[in-house]
Formats: C-alpha cells, structure tokens, sequence
C-alpha cells in the first residue's frame, strides 16, 4: 500500500496550548507534532500527515485534547484533499 505523504508544516493555533499538566503524573506535558501514519477507508489509503499530541517525558504518557483533535482531523482531511487531487492529475496526465 502506497503512503500519500503531505508536505507543509502544520501551524499551531494560539488556542492550542504548547503544555500541559500531565493528566498521570502532574508533570509537563509538551506539545508535538510528528509524521504519523493513518489508514483511511473512504479512500483505501494511508495517509501520512502532521500527528499533534502531548507527551510527558515523566510518565511516558502521550494524549490528546480536543483542540488538538480538531488539528489533527484538518490534518488527515487535508491529506485526502491532496490525495483526490492527485488521483485527477494523474488522470488527466493518462
Ligand atoms: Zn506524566
């Protein structure tokens, strides 16, 4: 299975926080963002794209908030936009 990889580096919004108090330990928890890969059934696809979680280097721990969720699914539809497109490119190419 081929990876559709999207170019571009992902802007943090202000709202998402760049730490946060770690929900297991209490320590800090930091903001990153890293290529990740996901498999996307509407389109058969894994897509790779700019993963944003927090990790705490203390416990281990990485998670999620709501906001970074939102980044994260405008990330994975970003990718499948790019995929469609290149799917008609190359149809047009054809
Ligand atoms: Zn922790």
């Amino acid at each position: 299975m081929d990876v559709v990889t999207v170019p571009g580096v992902i802007k943090i919004k202000p709202k998402v926080k760049n730490k946060l108090d770690c929900p297991v330990c209490g320590d800090i928890a930091q903001l990153v963002t890293e290529y990740n890969d996901f498999y996307v059934g509407k389109i058969n696809k894994k897509i790779c794209v700019n993963f944003t979680n927090y990790q705490c280097d203390s416990c281990d721990e990485s998670f999620t908030t709501t906001e970074s969720d939102e980044l994260n699914l405008k990330e994975i539809n970003k990718g499948i936009r790019n995929f469609k497109r290149q799917l008609k490119i190359q149809k047009i190419l054809k």
